[in-house]
Parts: structure tokens; sequence; C-alpha cells
């Protein structure tokens, strides 16, 4: 931290409130794109005024407890993907600013770990406590940044916060063991241990909650924490950054870097004084970062790609199944790793099902996220809907036929129609890959052994759901299925409380839950011998 000069200090958000006020830098970033209304504009506006009031609005890297900026004051852009408006200019960090962040987790671990489990406990309970307080705001922030409806947007700021109250309780809760010895003079003892100083890289579709479900064990175990979170989503990371440090969390426990990703990421790779390195995003990227590791025997968690199978049975609830693939696909516009990216359905629900799932996409509102009313955001950006236009293209050009939607939503730039789309085939993009858009392809199945056979056939393994009022197939069918969590009747199901996971290339480790710390703990084997001398 004394590398830090002075000058780069500052605790003013001005920068935001520049952008977002000066009428010059409201720029579009297609411009071939027809122009949106002028309500959405106004409306993000307003909010943007409130935001930069509350004294949430950061626009510099949080290091040591000070925001900075970069060393050659390089700055990023943040958009709002609703309108192409950039609602504010961050600073653009890379390797030193990072080091400077290592170096300052370091230095705070030797302090914060020390803590009494109940005092790291006050602290996070603190942060919830203010993370709640604040929900309106931050919910405003995910919206304007990364474009969910605004209900959807304080939905996430429950759930993120969520596990920041979770972890303030599992704090108190890391038990070792004593294990019966063997030999009579010894006795033998399991400490866990916090891992260290953990780098956090989290993406843009959660940008609270998949921030809070690592840094919440961490805080808790006594690690401390570089966050990385996505350029595209940064200042969800700083206002709840902001609001660690009015809980009190000591300077260094929790640092904010953000800009280059692949200098940040190296840096932590790099860095002995980094023990444990957690990921959400990419397989790619997740792949590389696991194969950095090894240059340090870094422990890794990492939350990635998944290719979730929705299968819907001849015997199921019509309305429930209707219900939860709505809630399963469409949720954030069909951008999570958990969103159904294939729904499978039963020759004689088939139909049936089709129609009634295309009436349901029919209504919903597709719009900006402040508007009221709207369930359907925009994408991220453009590249987003690029790949969402390239998947259906190949379907169709494969023989698969749009029962809804299906092509760029009149609104243009970034807005996607809800789509369902029939006769889907294993062979197609939809199939192979994560769409990440408003798209439900259905395929069709006869047996319950070629539904777990087409739900298997991928590299994927995170969530998967089933829809069936049979008891018994609903166990059969969810342990036959190679995903780490399974939603059965429910197509929304992750919660702070159960572990959150993917198996083969979806990703090592859990987030959420008692099983959440272990991720964040070593294990120590202590052993007392000659106990029997005097
Ligand atoms: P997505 O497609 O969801 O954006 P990414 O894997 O590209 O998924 O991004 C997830 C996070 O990983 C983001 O914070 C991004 O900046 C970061 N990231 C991307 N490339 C790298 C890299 N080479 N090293 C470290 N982090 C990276």
């Amino acid at each position: 931290m004394n590398t830090l000069k002075a000058s780069r200090i500052s605790t003013a958000a001005g920068r935001f409130a520049k952008l977002i006020w000066r009428p010059s830098h409201l720029v579009r970033v297609h411009a071939s794109a027809p122009p949106l209304t002028r309500q959405i504009s106004m409306d993000a506006q307003s909010v943007a005024s409130r935001l930069s009031n509350s004294g949430l609005l950061r626009s510099q890297g949080l290091i040591g407890g000070k925001w900075v900026d970069a060393y050659d004051r390089k700055t990023l852009k943040v958009y709002n993907p609703a309108t192409g408006e950039v609602v504010a200019d961050v600073s653009c960090m890379g390797g030193r600013e990072t080091n400077d962040a290592i170096s300052s987790a370091y230095d705070a671990f030797h302090s914060w770990s020390k803590l009494t489990a109940a005092e790291r406990s006050r602290f996070l309970r603190r942060w919830y406590d203010l993370l709640i307080a604040h929900r309106e705001e931050l919910g405003q922030l995910i919206t304007l940044e990364q474009g969910k409806p605004l209900k959807e947007a304080l939905g996430e700021v429950s759930y993120g916060a969520g596990f920041i109250e979770f972890y303030a309780e599992e704090a108190k809760r890391v038990y070792g063991d004593i294990i019966p010895s063997p030999l009579a003079d010894r006795r033998l003892f399991v400490l866990k241990q916090p891992v260290g100083v953990v780098g956090s890289i989290t993406p843009w579709n959660f940008p609270l909650a998949m921030i809070t479900r690592k840094v919440g064990p961490a805080l808790a175990c006594g690690c401390t924490v570089v966050i990385k979170p996505s350029e595209l989503t940064p200042l969800t990371a700083l206002a709840a950054a902001e609001l660690s440090l009015q809980a009190g969390i000591p300077p260094g426990v929790v640092n904010v870097v953000m800009g280059n990703a692949p200098e940040i990421g190296d840096s932590l790779l790099a860095s002995t004084q980094v023990r444990k390195i957690t990921f959400t995003g990419s397989t790619a990227v997740g792949k590389k970062l696991m194969t950095g590791a090894g240059g340090t025997v870094k422990r890794v968690s990492l939350e990635l790609g998944g290719n979730a199978p929705c299968i819907v049975f001849d015997d199921a609830d019509l309305d429930v199944a209707v219900k939860g693939t709505l809630a399963a696909k469409f949720r954030n516009s069909g951008q999570t790793c958990v969103c159904a990216n294939r729904v499978l359905v039963q020759e004689g629900i088939y139909e049936k099902f089709a129609n009634a799932l295309s009436k349901a996409v029919q209504n919903l509102q597709v719009g900006d996220g402040f508007t009221e009313g709207v369930v359907q955001g925009p994408l991220i950006n453009e590249a987003a809907v690029r790949k969402v236009e390239s998947f259906i293209e190949d379907a169709i050009s494969k023989g698969a036929k749009i029962l809804h939607g299906g092509k760029r939503h009149s609104l243009g730039m970034t807005f996607y129609e809800p789509t369902v789309i029939s006769d889907v085939k294993s062979e197609m993009l939809l199939s192979r890959e994560e769409v990440f858009g408003p798209v439900a392809p259905l395929l069709r199945f006869k047996t319950e052994d070629e539904a777990i056979h087409l739900a298997n056939d991928t590299n994927a393994g995170l969530a998967a759901y089933i829809f069936t009022n049979n008891m018994q197939r609903s166990w059969r069918v969810s342990e036959a299925l190679e995903y780490g969590l399974v939603g059965v009747n429910e197509g929304i199901i992750s919660t702070e409380v159960a572990p959150f996971g993917g198996i083969k290339q979806s990703g090592l480790g859990r987030e959420g839950s008692k099983y959440g710390m272990d991720e964040y703990l070593e294990v120590k084997y202590v052993c007392l011998g000659n106990m029997n001398s005097n």
C-alpha cells in the first residue's frame, strides 16, 4: 500500500456523476440501430442521479481501504445495455494495481485471520444489514449496468446479501475434529484454518450475487480477497465494497481491481501470496485459470458453463411444467449458467406443452428493466445478440421451426424476442452449446432412458430440471442425471443454504451452504506425542 501515490487516491465518485450529467457523453454504442424511446433514456438518467447522490457510486479500484486510480489513469466505459448510453467511466487497472491489491490483502490476512469467529461474524452481519438497507440503490445499479428488470435486480440483492448473512452465521461453526489415536501416548487433532489470500473473478450476469457467494465464505473463514468483477458490470461490485468499508471491515480485507482481465488474472496466478482462485465464468477462461494455477499449486473453485436439460415427461402437470420452464429459461433473459438450454419433451405431451409454452412466452413483456411490467430486459451487448441469431440460423437451416419470436425485438439493439423453437435436434448448436439468450429449444423424446441419454450427452454438468408427477421417476432420473443440481417440478432452485456447483466440465467445488466453507479452509492435522510421560 505504501507504493500507492497519494494523487491516485480519492474518495470522490465524481467521474460517474460527470458522465451521467453531460449529454455529450451519452453516446450510443450502435449508431445504425433504431433509436430507443425517450422514455427509456429518461428513466435511466433519473435513476443515475439518485444513485450519484447516494454515495455508492464509485469509479476507482479499492486497494488497502483506499479508492485509487490506475497508475496510468486509464479508464474504461460502462454501458447501460438497454440504451447503449455510457453510465460511467471506471479505472482500467492491470498487473501493477493487482500486485498492490495482493500485498494489501496479504498484510490484512495476518490480523483478519486472527480475529475470533464471533468478531468476523459481526463484521459480516453489519455488511449484510447495509446491503439490505441499500437494496433499492443496489437493485437500480444492477439494472443500470446489467439490464435485468428491476424486480429481478432487487431479488438478486436479497439473494446476494443472503450469502453474507448465511456466512456470518456459518463463521461460528468451523469445527475441527479429535481423532481416536491408534497409539496410547498420542492425541490427534484436526484444525481448520483459512486458505489465505483469495483471488475472486466474477462475471456480469449476477453483478452482486456472484461476488457475495465467494467473498462471504472467504471472509467468514478468515481469508482476505482481491475481487475482479466483470468489466461490463463493475459498479455494483464497487458499491458493495464501499458498504463493506462502511460496515467497518478493515482496510485490505476486501480489495477490488478491474480492467485488463488477462493481466489481472496473470498477476493473481503468478503470485505466491494468492493461495486460491475462485472463478465464475466461461469454461474456456476457467480452463486457462486452472492450468495457470498449476504454476504455484493454488487451489481453484470453478463455476463454469452449463447446458441444462429441462425434461418434461408425459405425466407432468402441464401448468407446473410451463411455469417452471418459463422460470428456468427466461430468468435474466436466459443469461444464467443454470438456465434451461434444452427443453426435452416426451412425445405424448409435446404438442400441448409447445402450445402452452408459446402462449406463455407471448405474454413476456420486453423492454428497459426500469419500465414497470417488463420481465425481459436486453441482452448484455450486441455480441450476445449476434450469438443468439447465429444459433437460430443454424437450427432453422437444419430443420427447426420457430413457434414464437425468432428475431431481434422491434426495440432493436440488444433486445431479442423471447423465442420458442421446435424440432430441435442434438446436432444443432442450440443443443451443443449454451445459447445464453431468451430461446427455448424443444427436443422430442420417447422413453425415459432416451431422455436421460440425451440429457447426459454433453460435457457440461451444472443444472438439470425434470417435470413429472411420478415420485419413483423423480428419484430415478435425479440419480441418473450427471449434474450438480437437479430441480424437480421447480425452475428456480438456487439459494444460499444449498450447495451450488457443477460436475464434468461445469466446474469444481461448491458455493453456498455449509459446503461452501470447505473451499476456503485448509485441514491441518496436529499430533501430540509422548502424552503419557509425566
Ligand atoms: P463471460 O462470457 O460470462 O463474460 P468470461 O469467462 O469471459 O465469461 O468472463 C468472466 C470473468 O472472467 C470476467 O470477470 C472476465 O473479465 C474474466 N476474464 C476473462 N478472461 C480472463 C483471463 N484471461 N484471466 C482472468 N480473468 C479473465
